[in-house]
C-alpha cells in the first residue's frame, strides 16, 4: 500500500511536470533505477515519453533534438491501440551503477513486427538492437518470448533507452524494469501456466483422437481440428511458435497469426454444424452455418492478400458473430429439448465472455491484466472442456434414443409376428374346412346329403374284403321308389326332390348300427350296406324300411303324397375277396323281382 502511495505521489508529481512541459527533451523525468533494490520491479510506462512517428525519423534526428513534441505517457498507458504508424519511446534511467542485482528492462509483449532499441549515454549510442517478428529470433539479447534488455552489462551510471516500435497489429508497450531473479521466478510461473494450458489441450486432443478412431464420428474430427487450431493459435500468440518452431523464418509470424485466426473459427463452425446436425435442418440456422463457413474460408484466403490489420479486424468481427451464433444455437436447441445443448450453450457463452475481455484489451479499451492477458486461453480451455462434456451428453442421448428405437422396432416386429401367426392359423383352418367341405362334396350327394355312388362303391370294396377276411356275412339292400316317374309327372320335379329327401331321411333313420350306411345310387334308387348282418337281419331291416316309407306322407301344396318302395336284398359270406360286384347284381335282380311281383315288397336271397 505504502509503496503504491509513494509511487502514485511520485507519478502525480511527474505527471504535473509532464503537463507543464510536454515538449521537454528526453531525460528530464529521470527514474532512479536503484529503487529496484527494494522493489524488485518498477513499472516504466508512466515515465515514458512517446512520439507517434509519421515522418520516418531516425535516432540521429532525435539525438540531435530535431523533433518535438514528446508527450509524457502520464496515464501509464501500455496499449496504443491498432496503429499503422511507428511510435518512438524514450525513458531516462539513473543510478544504474547502484544496482545490487542484475536487472532487465522488459518489453512484455511478443507481437511487435519491428523493434529498434538504443541505449544512449551522453548523446551517443552505446548499444542497439534490431528486433521484432521480422528479424530472426537469435538476434535477441536474451532468449525469451518477450523482449529483455540487460542493464548491468552496460556499466553506465545513467542512460536513456530509446525504442522504436512498429506493428501492424495491436501496439502494446508494457515496459518495466525487473530484477533478473524476479523475472525468472515469474517466467517459471508463466511457463507452468502455459505448461498446464498446453498440457490440457494436448490431453483433450489425444483423448478425443482415440474416441474418434474408435467411433469414426466426424464430429470428433472437427472437434480435434478445433482443439488443434486453438492450441496452435495460442502457441503462436504467446510467441512460443516464433521461439521454437520457426525462429529463422520471420515472414511466418504474421501470416500464421492470420491463418490460425481464420482456421480456428472455421473448425469451430464445422464442428457446430456437425454437432447439431445443422445440415439436416431447414431455414435460417442451416443458412447461417453455411454463411459463416464460407466467411471464414474467405478470411483464410484474404490472409494472403489483404493487409494484416484489416484481416485481423474482419476475422475478429466474424468470430464474434460466430461465437454469438454458437450461444444462440445452444439456447435454441436446449429449448428444443436437446439436453446436450445446455452444456454446449454454456461453453460458447463462457468463451464469448472471455473473447469480449480479450477484444476490449487488444483494441485498447482496457489495460492488460492477468485475466485479460490470458483471456483467450482460459476461455478456450473452459469452452473445450464444456464442449467435450456436452459431447458426452450427446453420445448418451443418442444411445438412449437408439435403445428406444430398438425397443420400438422389436415391439413392432413382435406384433407383426403375432399377427402373421394368427393370420396363418386362421387361413390354415379355413383351408382345412374348405378341404373337408370339398371332400364331403366329392363323396356326397347334393340333394339328399347321403353318400354318392362313387363313395359307396369304394366302401363296398373295403367292407367286402373285411367280410372276406372275417368270414362274416355282408348284406346289401337295393331300393327303388315305385312309380316315381308318375309322381314327378303329377306333382312336378320339385315335389319329387322333396320326396327323395324324405325317403333318404327315412332310410337313414332305419339304419342304426354304426357300420351300416346308405347311399343314393342314382335317380330314385338307393343302396344300403350292412356289414356283419346276415340274410335274416337284412330282411328285417328291408322290411322296416319298406313299412316306414309306406307309412309317411309328404305334404306338398296342400296335398298329402305317399310313396312305396321295392327292395332287393342280397347277403353272403364272401368266398372271393374281389367279387363285390356280383353281390350288387344279385340285390338288383331281387329288386327287379320285387317290382315284377307287384312292388312295395322285399325280395331277398343269399348267394
Ligand atoms: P317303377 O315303379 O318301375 O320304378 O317306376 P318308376 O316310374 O319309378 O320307374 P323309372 O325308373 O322309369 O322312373 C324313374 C323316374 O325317377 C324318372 C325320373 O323322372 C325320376 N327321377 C330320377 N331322378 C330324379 C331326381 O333326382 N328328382 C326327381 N324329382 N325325379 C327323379
Ligand atoms: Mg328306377
Ligand atoms: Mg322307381
Amino acid at each position: 500500500m505504502l509503496l503504491a502511495a509513494a509511487l502514485g505521489l511520485w507519478w502525480l508529481l511527474l505527471a504535473g511536470a509532464g503537463f507543464a512541459r510536454s515538449d521537454v527533451p528526453p531525460g528530464f523525468e529521470a527514474i532512479d533505477l536503484s529503487e529496484i533494490n527494494q522493489l524488485d520491479r518498477i513499472n516504466l510506462s508512466p515515465f515514458l515519453l512517446f512520439l507517434p512517428d509519421d515522418q520516418s525519423r531516425t535516432i540521429d534526428n532525435l539525438l540531435r533534438g530535431e523533433v518535438a513534441p514528446w508527450q509524457l505517457n502520464k496515464a501509464g498507458v501500455t496499449n496504443f491501440g491498432q496503429s499503422n504508424i511507428p511510435y518512438w519511446f524514450v525513458v531516462q534511467l539513473n543510478n544504474l551503477h547502484q544496482l545490487r542485482d542484475p536487472v532487465y528492462i522488459r518489453l512484455n509483449y511478443p507481437h511487435i513486427d519491428r523493434l529498434d532499441v538504443y541505449w544512449v549515454n551522453d548523446g551517443r549510442i552505446i548499444e542497439s538492437y534490431q528486433l521484432g517478428d521480422t528479424v530472426p529470433f537469435h538476434r535477441r539479447p536474451v532468449d525469451n518470448r518477450v523482449y529483455l534488455f540487460p542493464v548491468n552489462d552496460l556499466k553506465l551510471t545513467q542512460a536513456q533507452l530509446y525504442l522504436r516500435v512498429e506493428s501492424q497489429g495491436p501496439l502494446e508497450v508494457p515496459l518495466d524494469a525487473i530484477t533478473q531473479s524476479r523475472f525468472h521466478e515469474q517466467d517459471k510461473l508463466e511457463m507452468a501456466w502455459y505448461g498446464a494450458y498446453f498440457g490440457i489441450m494436448l490431453a483433450m486432443f489425444f483423448y478425443n483422437l482415440f474416441i474418434f478412431i474408435l467411433v469414426r464420428d466426424f464430429t470428433y474430427f472437427y472437434y480435434l481440428f478445433y482443439v488443434l487450431s486453438t492450441t496452435a493459435l495460442q502457441f503462436t500468440l504467446t510467441g512460443a511458435s516464433f521461439q521454437y518452431l520457426w525462429p529463422q523464418s520471420v515472414a511466418m509470424n504474421n501470416i500464421m497469426v492470420l491463418v490460425l485466426t481464420a482456421i480456428m473459427p472455421l473448425a469451430a463452425v464445422a464442428f457446430v454444424r456437425s454437432f447439431l446436425k445443422l445440415e439436416t435442418e431447414r431455414g435460417i440456422n442451416r443458412l447461417l452455418g453455411r454463411v459463416l463457413l464460407v466467411a471464414f474460408v474467405g478470411v483464410l484466403a484474404s490472409a494472403f492478400v489483404l493487409p494484416y490489420l484489416l484481416v485481423l479486424k474482419i476475422a475478429h468481427a466474424i468470430s464474434f458473430v460466430a461465437v454469438s451464433f454458437g450461444v444462440y444455437l445452444g439456447v435454441v436447441y436446449s429449448i428444443k429439448g436437446v439436453r446436450a445443448a445446455r452444456t454446449f450453450a454454456l461453453a460458447w457463452l463462457i468463451y464469448l465472455v472471455f473473447i469480449l475481455v480479450y477484444l476490449l484489451q487488444i483494441t485498447g479499451r482496457t489495460q492488460p491484466n492477468m485475466i485479460s492477458a490470458h483471456a483467450l486461453e482460459i476461455g478456450s480451455v473452459l469452452e473445450l472442456i464444456l464442449l467435450s462434456l456436452s459431447f458426452g451428453h450427446r453420445v448418451n442421448e443418442e444411445k438412449e434414443m437408439r435403445i428406444k428405437a430398438q425397443d420400438k422396432a422389436l415391439q413392432v416386429q413382435e406384433e407383426v409376428n403375432q399377427n402373421l401367426d394368427q393370420i396363418v392359423r386362421q387361413r390354415t383352418e379355413e383351408l382345412e374346412v374348405a378341404n373337408r367341405q370339398l371332400k364331403e362334396l366329392s363323396i356326397k350327394d347334393g340333394l339328399t346329403g347321403l353318400y354318392n355312388r362313387r363313395h359307396f362303391d369304394e366302401l363296398l370294396k373295403t367292407e367286402y374284403q373285411r367280410s372276406f377276411r372275417e368270414k362274416s356275412t355282408i348284406t346289401v339292400l337295393m331300393m327303388d321308389i315305385d312309380h316315381f316317374k308318375k309322381l314327378n309327372d303329377r306333382y312336378g320335379h320339385q315335389c319329387g326332390d322333396e320326396c327323395l329327401r324324405r325317403f333318404a331321411q327315412v332310410v337313414t333313420d332305419a339304419l342304426r348300427r354304426p357300420p351300416d350306411f346308405v347311399a343314393r345310387y342314382g335317380g330314385e334308387e338307393f343302396v344300403a350296406l350292412l356289414p356283419g348282418t346276415d340274410e335274416a337281419g337284412g330282411r328285417v331291416v328291408a322290411e322296416n324300411i319298406r313299412a316306414a316309407v309306406a307309412s309317411i306322407t309328404v305334404e306338398w301344396e296342400g296335398q298329402s303324397i305317399t310313396m312305396t318302395t321295392s327292395i332287393g336284398v342280397a347277403s353272403r359270406v364272401p368266398s372271393d375277396r374281389y367279387d363285390n360286384e356280383s353281390l350288387l347284381k344279385t340285390a338288383d335282380a331281387n329288386l327287379y323281382q320285387a317290382k315284377a311281383a307287384g312292388r312295395n315288397r322285399v325280395v331277398h336271397s343269399s348267394a
